[in-house]
């Protein structure tokens, strides 16, 4: 297989029907033009007014009639593996932790390969929806699984890749939900956080690869586990940008867990463990009080929105509204394949958009809102300041969607960015990640398609039938 990174290039992207920048003015360019040059955005603006010079430079001109040109969108929750597991019939109806029960004893069948071939899969199907910065929190490590699998898989893709290194530590026997032979020694994880920010972690402007330290849940690992992951995290310095991120207030039974064992509501105890600040980011906070919502805008805390996920687990709906108007860092997540069923960022876009309307104020969210959310708030919640915006300076992490299709005819006319938004999500004509091409006519460059679905198809069987289901 041929690595994205042996395609080093500079693109002139002009005639975009519409060019959504996310910069700074929030400027929307008809009849707009992009250049790059290595990793880079050089130029944003009107194609008529593209320097010449410019053009007859680029390596490639791409003509881009028709399509509407985004910044990448940032994936800020998944758990890559879960790809092996949806749909699977006995967790398709229930709520968050009977759901865990049921498959916690399929997870811990994984090995490195499913590890890599769902990684694989799960940052494809992310692609080609429009994201070229992804996270993934993976905390079962049985069968000698590392994060290292998902690096290597992450380069084969070519897509940003922000490892969480997740962990488990407080089984059944001790009071946790997960059965003890998924848990690990808490010195073993802390242990291997170390080693793999050293070995990995790149905390320079236009990174491939981050590393992320991230113990599972309030109800699976021990107050202890997550004071020392905080401590470890900050003790690498400022400058290298370690961000902490875990599941935090999803359900109700959570907090009720939390209040029982702890004697405090979820938002409480992540305080009370060092667990806010800018360099932290929770996945769903459905759970949110009034008071924990000004603690996190107080402390600039960022919060991953699952909405698929949360109506998926019947878990409810974030405060996102609110959380925005408190100035809470929020960023987008498709969330664990087991829980959506899909990885497709569009889509979860739109999931944005429509839940908050929801409860009976369809001005909750709008289309610009929530494609602000899946760009500059999954960078600011990953803790980036070059992703999620198309301008100068920024890295050359651009997408396309075309608009005169079946899905959009009578919308993109009238609005096209709303178009993308309220209208029936279609995968990428093209996408470019850090200044290389992976997506050409709504296909895979360096990957065979069919092929990766076949093993992963094949993967997922073996992985159930290991397990006896
Ligand atoms: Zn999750």
């Amino acid at each position: 297989m041929e690595t994205p990174a042996s395609h080093a290039t500079s693109f002139c992207i002009e005639h975009a029907d519409l060019v959504v920048t996310m910069d700074a003015q929030r400027r929307e360019i008809h009849d707009g033009a992009v250049v790059t040059q290595g990793p880079a955005i050089i130029w944003v603006g009107a194609t008529s007014e593209l320097p010449a010079a410019l053009r007859d430079a680029a390596d490639e001109v791409i003509p881009a009639r028709g399509r509407i040109v985004l910044p990448g969108f940032v994936n800020t929750h998944h758990h890559f593996y879960q790809t092996l597991t949806r749909v699977i019939p006995s967790a398709q109806d229930a709520v968050l932790f009977d759901w865990l029960k049921t498959l916690y004893p399929i997870w811990a069948e994984l090995t490195p390969d499913d590890v890599f071939i769902s990684t694989q899969l799960a940052l494809t199907e992310l692609l080609l929806s429009g994201c070229t910065t992804s996270s993934d929190h993976h905390y079962l490590w049985p069968n000698g699984c590392r994060l290292d699998d998902q690096f290597a898989a992450a380069e084969t893709v070519g897509v940003r890749f922000h490892g969480a290194r997740g962990s488990m530590s407080l089984g059944e026997s001790k009071g946790g939900l997960p059965p003890d032979r998924v848990t690990e020694d808490e010195e073993a994880i802390l242990r291997d956080c170390r080693r793999i920010v050293e070995a990995y972690h790149d905390p320079n402007r236009f990174a491939m690869r981050r590393v992320v330290l991230a113990p599972c849940s309030p109800f699976s690992v021990t107050p202890d586990l997550m004071r020392e992951s905080a401590t470890l995290a900050r003790s690498f310095g400022a400058a290298m940008n370690v961000h902490l991120h875990t599941h935090l207030a999803e359900t109700k039974d959570e907090e009720e867990f939390c209040l029982a064992r702890f004697g405090h509501r979820p938002g409480d105890y992540a305080e009370q463990l060092g667990w806010t600040g800018d360099d932290v980011w929770h996945a769903h906070c459905v759970h949110l009080n009034s008071r924990e919502i000004e603690r996190f805008a107080h402390t600039r805390t960022g919060v991953a929105h699952c909405p698929t996920s949360n109506m998926r687990l019947a878990s409810g709906i974030a405060p996102v509204r609110a959380m925005r108007n408190a100035g809470v860092p929020v960023g987008l997540g498709v969330d664990g394949s087991a829980s959506n069923d899909s990885s497709h960022m569009l889509n979860e876009v739109r999931q944005c958009l429509l839940l908050q309307r929801v409860l009976g104020d369809p001005r909750a969210m709008t289309a610009r809102e929530a494609l602000e959310i899946a760009t500059l708030g999954g960078a600011a919640v990953l803790g980036r300041d070059d992703i999620g915006a198309l301008a100068p300076g920024m890295a050359a992490d651009i997408v396309a969607f075309r608009l005169n299709t079946l899905w959009h005819a009578g919308g993109a006319v009238h609005d096209p960015v709303a178009a993308l938004v309220f209208c029936q999500p279609q995968p990428v004509d093209w996408a470019i990640v850090n200044g290389r091409k992976l997506v050409a006519d709504g296909a895979p460059l360096h990957l065979d398609l069919p092929t990766l679905v076949e093993r992963h198809n094949r993967a997922a069987r073996a992985l159930v039938e290991r397990a006896g289901r």
